[in-house]
Formats: C-alpha cells, structure tokens, sequence
C-alpha cells in the first residue's frame, strides 16, 4: 500500500505543459485585454491569470482559491491577448482547461449550468425553436448546410430566415442539435466536442454559420474546410447589393475575429450595401461574451456602456453584428438607452438589401 502523501509541488495534470509554458511574461497583452482596461490590476490581465493558472498547476494555490474562483469567470475569453502575443500563447485553450477542472459541481455558475443542460440534447434544442419562424427544410445528403443555432433560433429567427433568402441552396432541418460552443466556454469541454462532432454527423458537407462564436468552435473540431461563417460565404458568392445609402457600423464577434482571422469579410460586405464606419472598438468585446453577461451581469454592463457611447457618438444608422450574443447585447444596450441607432445581424441587412433589388427589378420587368 502506497502511504506517500501527495506532493503539493508536483504538476497537478490540469494544464497542456506546452500552452502553459509558452508564456514569456512580456506584457504585451496588457493593454489589449478588457478587464485589464476595466481595474489595471494585473490579477486581471492575460499575464497576471496565466500566473494564477501555473499556481494552480504547481499546487501553490488550492482549488477553491477565492482569486483563481474569481479570475477564471471574470475573464471574458475574447481571445484580444492571443492576437497581440509575440509568443503564440493560445489563451483561449488555457481558457477552457483551466474551467474544466475549476468549475467543477456547485463552483460551475448556476446560469451556466442552466444553459448548457437546456442545449444538451437535440430534443430540447427543438423545443427551443418549436414556436419560433426559423428556417426549416429537409435535410440535404451532402449539404451544404445552415447552421440554426440553439438559443439563435429561439431569439432572433429570423436570422435563419435571412441566410436562407440570401442563400436559398442551404438546407436547414431544424432537427440538428447545439454546436458545443457553450459547454466548451464553459467548463465542459469533453461536451463541447461530443455535441460539435454529433453536428458534423448530422449535417454533412458544408455547414454555414451565422455565429461567429459557433464557428470558430465548430472549425475547431471539424476542420476549417467543413465551416463557413455567413459573410465569408456571401463575399465568395458574387450577389448584388444595392446601395442603400445608411451609414453603418461593425461589431466583431470576438471568436470569429481572434481565432478564426474573418475580420475583413463583413466589412466588405457592409462596404457594398452602405457607408462603413469603423468603430475604435469594433474588434473588442462588446461584453456579451456568451453567457458572460448573465454570469457576471454589472461587469458585462461597463464593458458595453463604453462601447454604446462610441456607437452613438459614430452618427451611425446601424451596428451590424455576426454572432447572436453580441446582437442581444447591443440591441437590449442601445434600446435602454432609447438610441436611434438599431442593431442588425448582418444577413439580415444584406437579406433586406438583396430584395430591395430583386423587387425593383421585378416591378421594372412588368
Ligand atoms: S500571454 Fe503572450 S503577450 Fe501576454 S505576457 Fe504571456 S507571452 Fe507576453
Ligand atoms: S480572453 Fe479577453 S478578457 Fe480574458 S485575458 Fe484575454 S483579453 Fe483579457
């Protein structure tokens, strides 16, 4: 019988040493991070955390440390700190692995473990857009696809609806379960993965997102040739916009922008349909950050008033978004503040351009 008691200083096996290692403790990522921006504590940064995870998995701090408790929810995951990192840190992955073994049972945030349990099995998710206007055909053998999201369906369905005018060869069988992007965000990565290849299963070919967070999770797991995010596909696809003359903004969805590199795709498209103004911010998180503003709803908050003054202050008509969550955030923001300025997905923008054309067309031929 083996008496050894545990070495506190041993590995503890929570983290990939090559991602843990990488860390060079530079700095750079300090001022790209926005909690950082929010309490210039360095607790709060990319460095600072990445310190409290090797703590963590040299033993010197417990599990249940109120700090690592802290840090690991009040951490956006954005992903900012990855693309200004000279070392190649890939955060995001730290991310979820230090979550998987932190957020284990009653430590997992209660909302989180309500959202992902409602995503968990393909009935449920049906159920969420049961009542709801989302698109809704076959299934296609080979694709492609388009992917209805689970709580996109649900929110904003006629999302769906947009991509399928725009792109009518997309099959969208509304039987199709959840991605994996919420577990795997979320302390649960195993899930994420299981649920992202039970997709891949169920629709083949191609598959075609309107969420940028879904896709970069998806891209992950399947590959990136099996994943399409929706402004990628339409600037492959020559289609006429008109010009509609509005003065119009972007918000990154912060997944698709730092880990997926689509960052100049939609504004391309937006450039086509109307006036692009770039906001400072528009590649930094609007705060929403999956279920980041249920979790931690008064951090969520300062992060979004910021970006709401810069949005009002643009004299834009519209912020166009990529990603459900970021479409609730600032449409819910700008609507509180009773703000001119509407949030729009943008297929829905291009979806509302495109039959702008076709009807003119189809009155100027009768
Ligand atoms: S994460 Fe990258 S940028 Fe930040 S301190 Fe470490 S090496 Fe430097
Ligand atoms: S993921 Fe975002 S909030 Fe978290 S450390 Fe990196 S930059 Fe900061």
């Amino acid at each position: 019988m083996n008496t050894t008691p545990p070495d506190p200083s041993a590995p503890q096996g929570i983290f990939t040493p090559e991602l843990l290692d990488r860390c060079i403790s530079c700095g750079f990522c300090l001022p790209a991070c926005p909690t950082y921006a929010l309490t210039k504590d360095e607790a709060s940064s990319p460095r600072g955390r990445i310190t409290l995870m090797r703590a963590l998995e040299e033993g010197t701090l417990p599990d249940n440390d109120l700090r690592l408790q802290e840090e690991s929810s009040f951490c956006l995951g954005c992903r900012a700190c990855e693309t200004v990192c000279p070392a190649g840190v890939e955060y995001g992955a730290l991310l979820e692995e230090w979550r998987d073994h932190q957020w284990q049972g009653s430590r997992r945030p209660l909302v989180v473990r309500l959202l992902t349990f409602a995503v968990n099995a393909r009935p449920r998710v049906w159920l969420l857009g049961l009542f709801r206007r989302h698109a809704r055909t076959r299934p296609s053998p080979e694709g492609p696809h388009l992917m209805l999201g689970c709580f996109e369906r649900a929110l904003y369905p006629k999302v769906s609806r947009a991509a399928r005018a725009l792109l009518p060869e997309l099959s969208a069988p509304a039987s199709q379960g959840c991605c994996g992007a919420l577990h795997a965000h979320n302390g649960d990565s195993a899930r994420g993965r299981e649920l992202a290849l039970e997709l891949g299963e169920q629709l083949p070919g191609v598959i075609v997102t309107t969420s940028g967070g879904c896709a970069a999770h998806l891209a992950s797991v399947l590959g990136r040739d099996r994943v399409r995010e929706i402004s990628e596909t339409l600037t492959e696809t020559p289609r006429e916009l008109p010009w509609t003359g509005a003065r119009i903004a972007l918000q990154d969805s912060c997944h698709l922008r730092n880990g997926l590199g689509v960052w100049r795709e939609p504004r391309e498209l937006i450039g086509r349909m109307g006036e692009y103004v770039e906001l400072p911010s528009a590649g930094s998180c609007c705060g929403a950050a999956g279920s980041y503003a249920m979790v931690r709803p008064k951090d969520s908050r300062k992060v979004l008033d910021a970006k709401l003054d810069e949005i009002e202050a643009a004299g834009v008509d519209y912020v166009a978004v990529v990603n459900p969550g970021c479409y609730r955030q600032l449409d819910q923001g700008l609507r509180r503040r009773k703000s001119r300025v509407r949030a729009v997905h943008l297929a829905e923008l291009a979806a509302g351009a495109y039959e702008t054309t076709r009807s003119a067309r189809t009155q100027a031929e009768h």
